[in-house]
């Protein structure tokens, strides 16, 4: 088996990881332990360990793990969040996805629901989708997938999906559950996700209040 190659000095990286939680915690997108935050260090993946409140959360709570399976690399003591085998899937078929972040924000958690499995959120027409870096941004597809206690399953279907498509947001929804966006670097995963987070409220504003126009032209 080829050696996986990671990053020299991993303690930077960890730390980054575990503010980056600390933030979404304190913006009520990761309450309690729930959530995980991973980036990829060298052929390896760095990932949020597994039953970690994300308000106290520590560079000790992240592990590295191999990118196929998931497993932890040698000398690792901590054991990845259940929901990486997701965070890989999102690796393989976006190489250019350097983080990932899964959060359990309101508002996208919501659409989703409404919105049910199998089918896409699409924003549409709304100038806040040019934060996701779309090519298209008047018209973003965002699939929602769902939920399954086996996770490796919803991997799975997250594989299949984004490999067959390459016209979706970088990010992906899962039905009654939760939100997971990826970005060339931490800080990027961070900004779409606060991007899509808004999108979804919008979106849901929209629907209950009707699109249209509440005065008469005046020529
Ligand atoms: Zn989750």
């Amino acid at each position: 088996m080829k050696p996986v190659t990671i990053a020299e000095d991993t303690e930077p990286m960890r730390a980054e990881l575990a503010e980056a939680c600390r933030r979404l915690y304190g913006q009520g997108w990761m309450p309690g332990t729930s959530g995980n935050v991973s980036v990829r260090s060298g052929d390896a993946v760095l990932v949020t360990a597994t039953g970690c409140g994300k308000g106290t959360i520590t560079a000790a709570d992240t592990v590295l793990v191999d990118p196929d399976g998931g497993l932890p690399l040698v000398g690792e003591s901590a054991w990845p969040s259940a929901e990486t085998t997701i965070h890989l899937a999102v690796y393989r078929t976006r190489p250019e996805a350097r983080a990932v972040i899964h959060a359990h924000a309101p508002h996208a958690t919501a659409l989703a629901t409404v919105t049910g499995p199998a089918r896409d959120v699409v924003f549409e027409d709304l100038e806040l989708a040019k934060g996701l870096g779309v090519s298209d941004p008047a018209r973003v597809p965002v699939p929602v997938f769902a939920n399954r206690a086996d996770v490796p399953r919803i991997a799975d279907e997250v594989r299949e999906r984004l490999s067959s498509r390459t016209d979706t947001a970088p990010a992906l929804l899962i039905d009654r559950h939760g939100v997971t966006v990826w970005g060339g670097d931490l800080e990027q995963a961070f900004n779409r996700l606060e991007c899509v987070e808004e999108l979804c409220r919008l979106v849901l504003l929209i629907r209950r209040h009707g699109a249209d126009p509440v005065e008469e032209r005046t020529s």
